[in-house]
């Protein structure tokens, strides 16, 4: 928001200002006086629960540059705390939003798809920082709000940003893209998330392309190879070039080569057509952030960076919390991999090879549990993983919950030992089982969906030590 002050904002946002120092310049915003940090905007927005405008006078003793609200409460009465008047905070919140990104002419990066939004996001960021700073969405911050107030953060010094943009209906990205006006995109992969919202995954893919009629001719969108039948009605008429990635060498972009490393991540290559391209050694296991890896190093060639950066880059990511989080317990031998941070089929299946590829010739203990947002793939989606965990040849399959019980009946649809799997009721059974059968060099996966907080499990684990 640099080089505006709380006057001019009023006036972008066709406000009122209320006393105090119009002539402050906020750096930065909040809408949650719990983060809010010194300087800040603080935006007061009324929630279903709580209501911003009961927290002005914290938002002021935290060092709030001043606020946007719908009125001045009655308890409120500071003459010297500059606030702004406006109808909606929300819109508001978003209109300065557009005028911030307006006025910004480096490349902007909309990462949006079903599943790897965050992970391709920090990639991305962290291989277009080998060239300068970056704006990137903090943690999850993906929609209506945590869009705008990344993009208010904005600073002089950034040279590119990347942005997260998550969706649960149609339009949304749309609405994202009106904000952001994205020069490059990535969509990471059409899945079943949503599909509960959306009705079909045909929607969801519809939902996902309207990301890529917002790019512009002089931009470039990254595509996942597998999604090119999903994705063909959404491909016409599109100003942006349209580039491939996957592991087929049809693609602009691929890898090959891969080699896992354990939880050191995975060592792959990566080509294009223009030529040669360059040996990495991702900090981060799977062969899923390899498509990711894909799609942030096509989006960074385009950019100008070189091979050498990217490879940087990328062997510089660093996942956030409770993605594929490798944590060792030396005095039982053990090692979690904890990624209860999420989960859809896709990425269930994902992270059982990961799992399979770190246990080597030790026990691969799987703990899933329920699957959210699946609407009619849920049986189906759940069976597959099921299906999945036979075929990995995993040595048990614990799951959690009425959905999760259905992996378990696909495993053992698909011939796995009944006494290798055990359905629990909650996280506090499971935890039990595991206890009575975890033994030195045992890797255990822990996954589901963010609802079932299944670090539960894995803080249980660490606990018992
Ligand atoms: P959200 O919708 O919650 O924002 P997201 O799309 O940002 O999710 P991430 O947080 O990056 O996704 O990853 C969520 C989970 O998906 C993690 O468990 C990760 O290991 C797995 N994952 C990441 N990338 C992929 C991918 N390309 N394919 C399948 N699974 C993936
Ligand atoms: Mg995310």
């Amino acid at each position: 928001m640099y080089g505006l002050s709380l006057a001019k904002i009023a006036k972008i946002v066709k406000g009122v200002p209320l006393g105090g120092n119009q002539s402050v310049e906020p750096r930065g915003a909040s809408i949650d006086t719990r983060k809010l940090k010194q300087g800040e905007l603080f935006f007061a927005l009324k929630g279903e629960k709580v209501d911003g405008h009961n927290f002005l006078a914290q938002a002021r003793e935290q060092g709030a540059a001043g606020a946007v609200v719908n009125y001045r409460p009655r308890d409120f009465n500071d003459p010297e705390f500059p606030l702004i008047q406006v109808e909606n905070t929300v819109k508001a919140l978003q209109q300065l939003a557009v005028h911030v990104r307006k006025a910004f002419d480096g490349p902007v990066v909309g990462v949006t798809g079903s599943t790897g939004k965050t992970t391709t996001k920090d990639m991305v960021a962290s291989v277009l920082a080998q060239k300068g700073e970056v704006l990137k969405t903090a943690g999850n911050y993906n929609n209506e709000l945590g869009l705008p107030l990344t993009i208010l953060s904005l600073e002089p010094s950034h040279w590119a940003m990347v942005i997260e943009m998550g969706m649960r209906g149609l339009g949304e990205i749309d609405f994202l893209c009106c904000i952001s006006e994205p020069t490059h995109g990535i969509i990471t992969n059409i899945g079943h998330t949503h599909q509960e919202l959306l009705g079909t995954q045909e929607k969801i893919a519809q939902a996902k392309a309207e990301l890529i009629s917002h790019i512009p001719a002089q931009g470039g969108m990254m595509l996942n190879i597998d999604d090119k039948e999903i994705l063909k009605p959404w491909l016409t008429n599109v100003r942006s070039p349209l580039l491939w990635y996957g592991l087929d060498p049809a693609c602009h972009i691929w890898g090959d080569s891969m080699e896992n490393l354990g939880k050191d991540g995975i060592k792959f290559t990566i080509h294009t057509q223009e030529g040669p391209g360059v040996d990495v050694t991702l900090p981060v296991p799977g062969k899923h952030n390899v498509l990711n890896s894909l799609a942030a190093a096509g989006i960074a060639r385009q950019l100008g960076l070189s091979w050498q950066e990217i490879k940087e880059g990328l062997e510089n990511t660093r996942l956030s919390h409770m993605r594929l989080e490798f944590i060792n317990i030396p005095e039982k031998g053990i090692q979690v991999i904890n990624d209860a941070y999420n989960a859809n089929p896709s990425s269930m299946a994902a992270a059982l090879e990961v799992l399979k590829s770190a246990a080597g010739n030790g026990r691969a203990i799987a703990v899933l549990g329920d699957m959210y947002e699946l609407g009619d793939y849920a049986e189906e989606g759940h069976l597959r993983v099921g299906h999945r965990a036979n075929e990995l040849d995993v040595a048990y399959l614990i799951t959690v919950g009425s959905l999760g019980s259905m992996i378990a009946r696909g495993a053992q649809e698909a011939g796995m030992n009944p006494d290798k799997i055990k359905t629990c009721q909650n996280n506090a059974e499971a935890l039990s089982y595991l206890r009575d059968i975890l033994k030195t060099g045992d890797v255990v996966l822990i996954k589901g969906s963010r609802a079932v907080r299944m670090e539960e499990i894995v803080a249980g684990i660490l606990e018992g030590q």
